[in-house]
């Protein structure tokens, strides 16, 4: 078992053989207990357990389209550098992709960039809390207000992050979460919820992630299947009352690789995102010779990881907008490197990584 997981038994055990014992596998207590306890953690009236991450932002994106009367020629926004699935649910909710630069100095997308992305088709704007870090929203409201746009957090990465005394999935008019299990907070298989204050809202979500129905065997719209199983809702209920403290040991790799990585031409961090305002569900350092340094850490026994490669702009499944350019977002493709970080992880070995990223130099010049 993950040491991750591990810090959870006997109560993961005994929630599982409660969820056995009980005979309700979907759709039964375990679901609404977790999302009561998960739409008041995060100070929102309605959350909506689902499939998926991926399928919390589609629902929420084709609710709005039945309730508001959108077509399939209405522009959503969303950042050139992301995990490809905010990109995906644009396109899966039948709605038209546009793209934003992110910030020179922040993985989160440029309001700049956004409002010159904006046209008469525009409808709706995905801020993507990337790497645990909530996004400026004041900038993004008062152009979702002069222009008439809804904001849907893609909170997948920041669970339990903060902005302005508000937490990821209260900061727009709906929020897109994951229970993936590497996510801040992680279910043991697939997982995800909607969050929002909007009743409406919330109701035609559940319905569309239920073949369309609020009643059984009556199916008001053309719907899908994608729900929180109880099992998995067991689970994150055993894990939620945990989730600050495991953001507070975060917390901790992050600061000290923040304090102690020396800035140099060649390796370099971001500004460290202050208080509770980031959950760290990523660290990322930059490289000009990124895979350099990868090879360099893995041949010391440090494994890492790039997010992302290939920003969504140069992926073969968005083949029409190959040919735009973003630089902010092709940069930190370029340059990222996630370094190792977990609530478990042990000062020795975040002070080892440290010690190996001041002493690299790239040799090949
Ligand atoms: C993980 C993730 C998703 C998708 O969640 P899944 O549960 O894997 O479908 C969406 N957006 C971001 C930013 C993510 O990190």
């Amino acid at each position: 078992m993950q040491k991750v997981t591990a810090r959870f038994e006997p109560q993961l055990s005994e929630a599982v053989k409660r969820t056995l014992a009980s005979g309700f596998y979907i759709n039964g207590p375990e679901q609404q207990r977790f999302e009561r306890a998960f739409a008041s953690y995060c100070g929102v009236r309605h959350c909506v357990g689902v499939g998926n991450g991926l399928d919390a932002l589609t629902l929420i994106l084709k609710a709005m389209k039945q309730l508001y009367g959108w077509d399939d020629t209405c522009e959503v926004i969303v950042p050139a550098f992301t995990f490809v699935a905010t990109a995906e649910a644009v396109a899966a909710a039948g709605l038209t992709l546009a793209l934003a630069d992110i910030r020179p100095d922040a993985p989160l997308i440029d309001p700049r960039s956004a409002e010159q992305a904006i046209t008469p088709r525009t409808r709706a704007i995905i801020p993507v809390h990337l790497y645990g870090q909530t996004c400026d929203m004041e900038p993004l409201r008062e152009l979702a207000r002069d222009h008439g746009l809804r904001i849907i957090e893609d909170a997948a990465q920041a669970h339990g992050a903060q902005h302005g005394g508000h937490r990821a999935g209260a900061l727009g008019d709906a929020a897109g979460f994951s229970f993936y299990p590497g996510k801040n907070l992680g279910a043991l298989g697939d997982g995800g919820a909607v969050t929002t204050n909007d009743e409406e809202l919330a109701k035609r979500i559940r319905a569309l992630a239920n073949y369309g129905s609020q009643r059984k065997y009556e199916h008001l719209w053309p719907g899908t299947n994608s729900r929180l199983d109880e099992l998995q809702a067991s689970i994150l209920s055993v894990k939620l009352p945990w989730l600050d403290t495991d953001n507070a040991l975060r917390r901790e790799v992050a600061d000290y690789y923040a304090r102690h990585i020396t800035r140099s031409p060649e390796v370099w961090t971001l500004d460290y995102a202050p208080g509770e305002s980031c959950v760290h569900h990523i660290f990322p350092v930059f490289c000009r010779h990124r895979d350099d340094l990868q090879h360099y850490l893995s041949r010391h026994g440090v494994q890492t990881l790039v997010h992302y490669p290939i920003p969504v702009h140069k992926q073969k499944a968005f083949a029409p907008y190959n040919a735009l350019h973003y630089p902010q977002a092709e940069s930190f493709a370029q340059c990222e490197l996630s370094l190792p970080i977990s609530p478990v992880q042990p000062l020795e070995h975040t002070r080892k990584i440290v010690e190996l990223i001041n002493q690299y130099t790239y040799e090949n010049d």
